[in-house]
């Protein structure tokens, strides 16, 4: 089950949940109201695993700490985030999801400006690898979105640089459309395993398309 947050602080060009980030909409819940409704959910559907995501879920640090607190023991949590901002919050999963310039908006506007300059934030990676590391009951992995082949120069770049262990690296095709996003994982998938990172599907837009709700 996904939980997803109404606000992101970064403008990535290819966002496919605009409706997060460029032009944001969401309902005002309380933390209460949204753990009882994934229980809920959750028992209807036999669901053990919650997403936290967004936009970008640790721009509300007090809400999402409570509620990580409050579903930890029943689900397995994974919480989704562009790695901007570290928090040391209760998940079994940090899915860090770092930006790569090809996220950037044509560099004439102001989002470009400032997304260019937020996107990666090499300490924030540290800290939340720091906070998996040795731990048994907290993994977290560092995910790349790949518009094209020579997008993998900039992750050997940030590789090498931040560090972060090749083990952690997963590399996910970009693409807001089913047949588009079949014909990348086939490249990038067979790239992955050359390079040494693992590959992640985008199968929510292979089955379904770019669509809410499902
Ligand atoms: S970080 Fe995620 S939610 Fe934010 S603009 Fe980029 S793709 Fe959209």
């Amino acid at each position: 089950m996904f939980v997803r947050t109404g606000v992101c602080n970064l403008r990535c060009v290819w966002c496919d949940t605009r409706y997060t980030s460029w032009e944001p909409q969401w309902a005002d819940r309380t933390v209460e109201s949204i753990e009882t409704e994934v229980l809920r959910l959750a028992a209807d559907e036999k669901i053990s695993h919650v997403v936290i995501t967004g936009g970008e879920p640790t721009l509300e640090p007090e809400h999402l700490t409570d509620l990580c607190v409050r579903l930890s023991p029943r689900f397995h949590i994974t919480i989704e985030t562009n790695a901007t901002k570290f928090l040391p919050v209760e998940a079994h999963l940090i899915s860090m999801s770092p930006k790569l310039a090809n996220s950037t908006p044509p560099a004439v506007s102001d989002a470009a400006r400032a997304h260019d300059s937020a996107r990666i934030s090499a300490d924030v990676i540290r800290s939340f690898l720091r906070a998996c590391d040795g731990s048994a009951s907290r993994d977290c992995q560092v995910k790349f979105v790949i518009e094209q082949e020579s997008d993998l120069e900039e992750v050997r770049d940030l590789e090498h640089a931040i560090p972060i262990p090749r083990e952690k690296i997963l590399l996910m095709p970009q693409s807001v459309e089913p047949a588009d996003c079949i014909r990348k994982s086939a490249w990038l998938r067979e790239l992955a395993a050359r390079s040494g990172y693992g590959f992640s599907p985008r199968l929510h837009i292979e089955r379904f398309g770019n669509r809410r709700g499902v």
